[in-house]
C-alpha cells in the first residue's frame, strides 16, 4: 500500500482545509471536542448542513484560500446524507478528500468500495483503543469488531489509511498493539493526541476520569513510538510539551507552532473561515471571507499592533506564528510554567495547559537547555521538526518535495 509513498525533511505550509459537516454521530466518545453539540438535537451546529452548503464552503477553500486538500469531519462523515457526491466534487474541483471517521460504515465492503471509487483519497481512522477497551471509550458495544472489519476492507480494496489515537488514560496499555496494528494494515501515518480540551471541553468539563499525566503517558507513548520507527512509519503526537520526551523524538512533537508545517494538518488561514459559526450549522448562509491577517487582528494580542493589517515587516510565516499563538493562549488557556522562564524553547513550545496545570500542577516541566544543541534561545518552530521524514502523497509531490 506503501509502495509509492515519499518522504521528505522538507517543511512547507500546509493547504489542508478543514469542514464540519455537523455534529451527528453514531459513537459517544468520552473525550470528544464535540460532545455536548452531538448529544443536543436541538444544538444549531448538530443537524448535517446540506450538501449544497458543504459544496459552496469546498469551492470556497479550493478558489479562495487556495487549498488542495480537505479533511471531512461530522460528527461521523460516512453517515452524511451526500457523502460520496461530496467527495467526488471533492476531488473533481481539485481538492482532494480525506475523512476522519470511525470508519464503523465501512464494515460493509460495498461502502468501503463506493467511497473509494467517490475519489476519497485516505481516511484518517480514530483507533482510540482496541477491543473491550475500545468499545468502552466510544460507549458502544461491538464497535471494535466492527472498526477491525473496516481496516480489513481498507487493505484489501487498497485504501489508504491513516490512524488518530487519542492519548486517554485507560488507551496507554494498548498503545503498543495500536503501532502494532498500523504497522499490519500498512498505515501511512499515526497521529497521538495528547490532553487538549476546547470547544465543548473548555472551562473544566472535562472530568479527571480519563487523563493522564505526561509522566505517565510518556512511557507507553515512547514504546508505541518506538514500533512505529522501527516500521518506518510517520509518527506525530500533537499537544505534547517539548521537555517530556527525550531529545531524539522531538522531531515528531507537533504543538501549535509546528501544526502548520505537517501537510496533514489544517491551514489556519481557511480554517479561520470554516471554524466561524454560520460555516458550521445547518441553517443561514456563510460568512464573509476573512484573511489570515485579518482574523489575527482581531485577538487582543494584536488589535493594538500599529499597521498591523498592512506592516510589510510581517511574513507570510509570521501570520502563521501569530494564529499559532493565538490558538495556544487565547483559544485554548496554555501557559508558561515556572520552568519554561529558563528554557531555550520557551519561543516554540506552548507550555502547558491551564486545565492540565489546574488538574497535575506543573513540577514535570524541565527547562531546556538551548545551549546544549545551539547557542541562544531557539526561536524556529522548525528546529526539531526538522528532522523528521514525513510522507508526502504522490499528487503533493510537485510542490511539496
Ligand atoms: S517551554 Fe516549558 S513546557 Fe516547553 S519545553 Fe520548555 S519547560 Fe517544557
Amino acid at each position: 500500500m506503501s509502495t509509492s509513498i515519499q518522504k521528505t525533511t522538507r517543511r512547507v505550509l500546509t493547504k489542508r482545509g478543514v469542514i464540519w459537516l455537523g455534529q451527528t454521530c453514531n459513537l459517544r466518545c468520552r473525550f470528544c471536542y464535540f460532545q455536548t453539540r452531538i448529544e443536543a438535537k436541538d444544538h444549531p451546529e448538530h443537524p448535517f448542513m446540506s450538501l449544497d452548503k458543504a459544496k459552496s464552503i469546498f469551492d470556497i477553500l479550493r478558489n479562495h484560500y487556495g487549498n488542495n486538500a480537505i479533511d471531512i469531519q461530522g460528527g461521523e462523515p460516512t453517515i452524511f446524507p451526500g457523502i460520496e457526491e461530496l467527495c467526488s466534487h471533492s476531488a473533481k474541483i481539485g481538492l482532494l478528500p480525506t475523512l476522519i471517521t470511525n470508519a464503523l460504515v465501512l464494515a460493509k465492503r460495498d461502502a468501503c468500495q463506493r467511497l473509494k471509487d467517490s475519489g476519497v483519497r485516505d481516511l484518517l481512522v480514530s483507533v482510540h483503543g482496541l477491543g473491550a477497551n475500545y468499545d468502552d471509550v466510544v460507549g458502544v458495544p461491538g464497535a471494535h469488531k466492527l472498526q477491525m472489519q473496516a481496516l480489513d476492507n481498507c487493505v484489501a480494496i487498497g485504501m489508504p489509511v491513516r490512524f488518530n489515537c487519542v492519548l486517554t488514560k485507560s488507551s496507554l496499555p494498548h498503545l503498543a498493539d495500536v503501532a502494532r496494528l498500523a504497522v499490519s494494515v500498512g498505515a501511512r501515518a499515526v497521529n497521538f493526541i495528547a490532553f487538549n480540551p476546547f470547544e465543548d471541553q473548555q472551562k473544566g468539563e472535562r472530568s479527571l476520569d480519563d487523563v493522564a499525566a505526561y509522566s505517565e503517558v510518556a512511557p507507553p507513548l515512547l514504546a508505541a513510538m518506538d514500533v512505529l520507527r522501527g516500521a518506518d512509519i510517520e509518527v506525530n503526537v500533537r499537544y505534547f510539551p517539548l521537555c517530556q520526551v527525550p531529545e531524539d523524538y522531538r522531531q515528531h512533537l507537533y504543538n501549535f507552532q509546528q501544526l502548520p508545517y505537517d501537510l496533514h494538518e489544517w491551514d489556519y488561514a481557511s480554517w479561520s473561515f470554516t471554524d466561524m459559526k454560520p460555516q458550521r450549522m445547518r441553517e443561514g448562509g456563510l460568512s464573509p471571507l476573512i484573511s489570515l491577517r485579518e482574523a489575527n487582528f482581531r485577538s487582543p494580542m494584536y488589535k493594538s499592533w500599529p499597521n498591523y493589517l498592512a506592516d510589510p515587516a510581517i511574513s507570510v510565516d509570521d501570520e502563521y506564528r501569530h494564529s499559532a499563538l493565538i490558538r495556544s493562549r487565547e483559544h485554548c488557556g496554555y501557559r508558561e510554567t515556572p520552568a519554561c522562564a529558563a528554557c531555550g524553547m520557551r519561543q516554540i513550545c506552548d507550555g502547558f495547559h491551564g486545565d492540565y496545570a489546574a488538574f497535575f500542577g506543573t513540577d514535570e516541566a524541565q527547562a531546556i537547555a538551548s545551549a546544549a544543541v545551539v547557542p541562544g534561545p531557539i526561536v524556529d518552530p522548525r528546529h526539531y521538526i526538522n528532522a523528521q521524514r514525513k510522507v508526502v502523497e504522490p499528487e503533493d509531490a510537485a510542490w511539496a518535495l
